[in-house]
């Protein structure tokens, strides 16, 4: 379906649109590609096709799900994915890690995560958008999420590797955040970032199986016992300690159940809307940042002029506070033009 021929056809637009709505996986994948295109004609037809299908969007749970690699993420998503789709829901599983920052072959590129839930009629996998930063790479996700939520995906997981800042950004866009973590051979408080745990609506032990399950479960109380230490959540709720085994499918459908029960009382005391009131805020400064920010660099003289600036403050010759001072004075004075 996609061809250069087809990326100049005005009506394309709207076959996409269409098709999304019709819950065409072919058109939402095409979409997705205009999405996380950097092609200056590709951005508008993208922000047409998001814009016209944001009002069918939201209509989902967003589930941020967070683990060092090696922790079991994509078993998870794989058998916590399939559990879904058996109770009628449609599943769309994506990624936020800038593929600079992460190694290849531990995110969702990699076809051989994942191989049931690929092979599912009713889960859509997307593989990591390609991307230097991590802002531009966040709002091609959440561009990605209306889409999929238009297209009728009803849970979205969104996986990030939680090695670097991308947990913020998921922080940001989901509506439950889920941190997966190993139990430790007695370690298990060395090893959480504090950050990402006061993050953490629930804390997973995986692997609970075999040799595991008893460490599993020290680690589970361990867990409790720390997360009382944090400051309490701003909606009452208190983070759960839940332990599971992707490998035997054990801890998945109370993971369901407790992700359902925080809902209903999100939805009870109005804090899952006001919680997506302010995350529309926060995309909006966000893209405003990023659109700020691409229009700074594409400024061909300003860009040239950054170039000599960073030989000169390289070599002491003038203060990267006077040089960029400098930069914004020729800048504004190009918009004057
Ligand atoms: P990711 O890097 O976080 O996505 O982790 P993977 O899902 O690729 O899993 C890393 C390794 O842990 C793989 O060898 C899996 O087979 C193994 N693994 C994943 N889940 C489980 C589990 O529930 N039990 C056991 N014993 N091994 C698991």
């Amino acid at each position: 379906m996609a061809g250069p021929k087809k990326e100049i056809d005005p009506t394309w637009t709207q076959t996409l649109i269409r098709g999304i709505r019709n819950g065409e996986t072919a058109a939402l994948a095409q979409a997705i590609t205009l999405v996380e295109s950097t092609r200056p004609q590709h951005l508008e037809m993208a922000n047409t096709i998001v814009e016209e299908n944001l009002k069918n969007a939201g209509k989902s749970i967003r589930i941020g799900i967070t683990g060092v690699p090696g922790v079991g993420k994509s078993t998870f998503i794989e058998v916590f994915g399939k559990l879904l789709t058996s109770k009628g829901k449609k599943v769309a599983v994506l990624a936020v890690d800038p593929s600079s920052t992460v190694s290849r072959g531990s995110i969702l590129g990699d076809k051989t995560r994942m191989q049931e839930l690929v092979k599912d009629a009713h889960a859509f996998i997307r593989p990591s958008p390609t991307g230097n930063s991590l802002g531009g790479v966040a709002k091609k996700t959440r561009e990605t999420m209306v889409l999929c939520e238009a297209a009728g995906y009803n849970v979205i997981l969104v996986e990030t590797v939680g090695v670097g800042q991308s947990e913020t950004a998921v922080h940001g866009m989901v509506d439950f955040f889920l941190l997966l973590k190993l139990a430790g051979a007695g370690d298990e408080l060395q090893g959480i970032k504090r950050g990402i745990v006061e993050m953490a609506d629930a804390v997973v032990i995986s692997k609970a199986d075999g040799d595991n399950q008893k460490r599993a479960k020290m680690a589970q109380q361990e867990f409790k016992r720390a997360l009382h230490l944090y400051p309490p959540k701003s909606n009452g709720w208190v983070p759960k300690v839940l332990t599971c085994s992707a490998l035997n499918g054990e801890g998945m459908d109370q993971i369901w159940d407790m992700i359902g029960g925080y809902l209903d009382t999100a939805v009870a005391s109005d804090h899952f809307h006001q919680k997506r009131k302010e995350q529309n805020k926060y995309w909006l400064l966000n893209h405003l940042d990023e659109l700020i920010k691409d229009h700074f660099h594409h400024n061909n003289e300003v860009s040239k002029a950054l170039q000599r600036f960073l030989e000169t403050v390289g070599n002491g010759k003038i203060s990267p506070f006077k040089a960029a001072q400098k930069l914004m004075q020729l800048y504004h004075k190009s918009l004057k033009i």
